[in-house]
């Protein structure tokens, strides 16, 4: 008997468990659903287009060993699909002694991470590299890289599609019921579809799509923090050469306002992390009081206001002021200046936070055998994505 899998989500995550559980199990009849009218139109789709190789997660973490594993594999299916790649490296900079602190503790973690090639640089070693950088120390991190994660995704929908496997755009899943013994019935409005085994990869409502589907409270909840760039204007590209990155503040997930060559050309600084008022929210504009509400009675959300309202407050006013921003950027290019710089993209993040009131800073996915959730998925998500599926394969589905 053909097994049906049911996937929510075709971000770059769901596109990947997608593409995977093919691999393992070619029988498999995948069904894989989205809202939008095409893939990765959210978090997958608005991102840095960084490849993260592993150097500032916890040793030990899922966060490390996917990232570590998943450039890699991400970088061979890029080849092997033809997609724009380059590890062209980054350097993350300190500025003071307490940051060079961090940066020593950075180094020592990306080595036990099985970091390659790591290396404090001399100031003309900086200077060679990246001219315009101030900086009292800086770590050359030679296996970062950047992509084209709109092409992974195309590539990864061709492989799933061409493998017989169905995509339903434009069907928003609204929860899904158990039928008999095993089968769920997945919902889309009017439309009703039986799956045998279902896998929750929706991004910004995974918690909600988790509650929808278990009947069972949230474990976590996702808090929207939105990520907003600016662009460098062609003519100041040239103060970046290819990736330059803060020393980042260990409290948070976020890796700090950083300079990006992207691969398609064009240089951005960002992104901040602003709390959103919606889940979708990609401007100030954006507002949605159910969103808000949902956040608001979030069991930890007080807990981590008060605890972090400082940083929320930084952010907001990155936010509102350009001059603040500027200075998150000046403190790696201090010559730039407000009218080198226009507006970019945004992004949102899927950010859990547990209910005691801190942001989860691990990949969290949970299963009950046939019910698969991925609550956490944020950075370096889409570098990991494959990596994630693999995981997710081996250790959550029992393949026919
Ligand atoms: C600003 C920003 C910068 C980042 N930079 C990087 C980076 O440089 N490198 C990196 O590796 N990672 C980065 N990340 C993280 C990375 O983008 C995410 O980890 C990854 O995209 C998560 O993929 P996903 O498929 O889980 O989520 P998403 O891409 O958000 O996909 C979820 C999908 O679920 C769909 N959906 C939701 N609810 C439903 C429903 N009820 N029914 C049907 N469909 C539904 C949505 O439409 C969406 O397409 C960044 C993220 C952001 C926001």
């Amino acid at each position: 008997m053909k097994i049906k899998t049911g996937i929510i989500g075709a971000g770059i995550l769901g596109l990947a468990i997608a593409y995977k559980i093919r691999e393992a199990e070619p029988d498999t009849e995948i069904y894989l659903f989205d809202k939008e009218s095409g893939p990765g139109m959210h978090q997958s789709g608005r991102n840095s287009g960084v490849l993260h190789c592993g150097l500032s997660y916890e040793p030990g973490s899922l966060k490390a060993h996917l990232a570590v594993s998943g450039i890699r594999e991400m970088v061979e299916f890029c080849r092997k699909n033809g997609i724009d790649h380059e590890l062209c490296g980054k350097v993350v900079v300190a500025s003071g002694e307490r940051e060079e602190r961090v940066l020593e503790d950075l180094a020592q973690r990306g080595a036990a991470n099985g970091l390659k090639g790591l290396t404090f640089l001399s100031s003309s070693e900086l200077e060679k590299r990246e001219p315009h950088v101030k900086a009292s120390a800086a770590l050359f991190v030679p296996e970062e890289g950047i992509v084209d994660y709109k092409g992974v995704m195309g590539a990864l929908a061709s492989r799933i599609l061409e493998n017989g496997g169905n995509i339903a755009y434009n069907t928003r899943i609204g929860g899904c019921a158990v039928k008999r013994n095993r089968e769920f019935i997945v919902i889309a409005g009017k439309r009703e579809f039986v799956v045998d085994r279902l896998i929750n990869c929706a991004g910004l409502h995974a918690d909600q799509v988790y509650q929808s589907c278990t009947n069972m409270e949230r474990p976590l909840r996702i808090v929207p923090f939105r990520g907003e760039y600016l662009r460098l204007k062609p003519d100041a590209e040239y103060l970046v050469n290819h990736l330059v990155y803060p020393v980042p503040d260990p409290a948070y997930p976020f890796l700090g306002v950083h300079f990006t060559r992207m691969i398609h050309g064009g240089r951005e600084v960002g992104p901040n992390a602003v709390l959103a008022f919606k889940r979708e929210g990609y401007s100030w504009r954006d507002f949605s009081f159910k969103d808000s509400l949902d956040t608001i009675a979030a069991p930890g959300f007080r807990e981590f206001l008060k605890r972090n309202f400082h940083f929320a407050a930084r952010e907001f006013s990155s936010s509102l002021f350009k001059s603040s921003f500027l200075e998150k950027a000046r403190h790696l290019i201090p010559d730039i200046t407000a009218d080198q710089l226009e507006p970019g993209q945004t992004g949102v993040r899927a950010q859990a936070i547990e209910n005691t009131g801190v942001l989860a800073m691990d990949f969290r996915i949970v299963s009950d055998g046939s019910q698969v959730h991925v609550l956490n998925a944020p950075s370096p998500g889409a570098t990991a994505s494959l990596a994630i599926a693999g995981y997710i394969v081996k250790n959550y589905i029992h393949l026919n």
